[in-house]
């Protein structure tokens, strides 16, 4: 797995959160020195895995009809471990932005005026205050719509973080909610969630595309996201991963064999 390929471009996701990341806005909020653990690690620039375990090799696009716009919280900017950008890595539809409570980013405001499009936002429906925009009937909520492509607005952040999103963010509160129910536990190991039914931001966007119909992306992203916690695992070993299932279901779909795996 080690870098023995020639470097792959940075994705169209990656190359707009490193603008983010240098952007005016950015140092408005204090910079404290980034001492996480693994922080004087060398890192790829495309997967931000540290060089010798690599996985750009297993990096795929593929298309949905859905689509994910990102608003990202700031300080996850520079972290390796946040896994929205699996998700923009493997559909380069996916936007991103940084969220800002009171000056929301002119570019997105707009994308939520465009009538080519039904925004969705996702988030849990546990708080009584907001269930008349609860959607609990996605097919249904999607009738009458279908010429309009499906928008899942991801809050990208810790679950503080995205609570307070959610809440502060006048511009996000006549959208619908849509609430997504893990259909299985949790399988990212890299922050230690609030229960094992809470899902980061990658299996977040499995279970979306396979709720919008986006069975082929649904499996690509899922197959990506297994090789980014292998990857991580094999960097905590400090041993290469074997070629895995889902590292050859990858490099079979950049072959154009796509096997659907139900
Ligand atoms: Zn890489």
């Amino acid at each position: 797995m080690a870098a023995d390929f020639p470097e792959k471009p940075l994705s169209a996701f990656e190359q707009e959160v490193r603008r983010i990341a240098e952007s005016p806005e950015r140092f408005q909020y204090p910079r404290r020195p980034f001492t996480a653990r693994g922080s004087f690690i060398r890192r790829c620039a495309g997967c931000r895995m540290p060089r010798e375990f690599c996985i750009c090799r297993y990096r795929t696009e593929t298309r949905a009809q859905a689509q994910f716009w990102v608003l990202m919280h700031i300080e996850e900017v520079n972290k390796p471990t946040n896994t929205a950008r699996l998700i923009g890595d493997t559909l380069p539809t996916t936007r991103v932005f940084p969220w800002q409570r009171m000056r929301p980013p002119q570019a997105f405001l707009e994308l939520l005026k465009d009538p080519a499009y039904q925004p969705f936002i996702i988030f849990p429906d546990d708080q009584p205050d907001y269930q008349h925009r609860v959607v609990q009937d996605y097919p249904q909520a999607r009738q009458g719509q279908e010429e309009k492509i499906p928008v899942f607005i991801l809050l990208d952040g810790t679950w503080r973080q995205a609570r307070k999103m959610f809440r502060q963010s006048d511009y996000l509160q006549d959208l619908p909610v849509l609430p997504v129910r893990a259909s299985r536990k949790t399988q990212y190991q890299l922050r230690k969630p609030a229960s094992d039914q809470h899902l980061c931001t990658a299996e977040v966007g499995i279970e979306l595309l396979h709720l919008a119909g986006d069975q082929e992306a649904a499996e690509v992203l899922e197959n990506y996201f297994a090789v980014f916690n292998q990857g991580y695992a094999a960097a905590r070993r400090q041993k290469q991963a074997d070629l895995s299932e889902a590292m050859q279901w990858l490099l079979d779909y950049q072959a154009g064999n796509y096997k659907p795996s139900r």
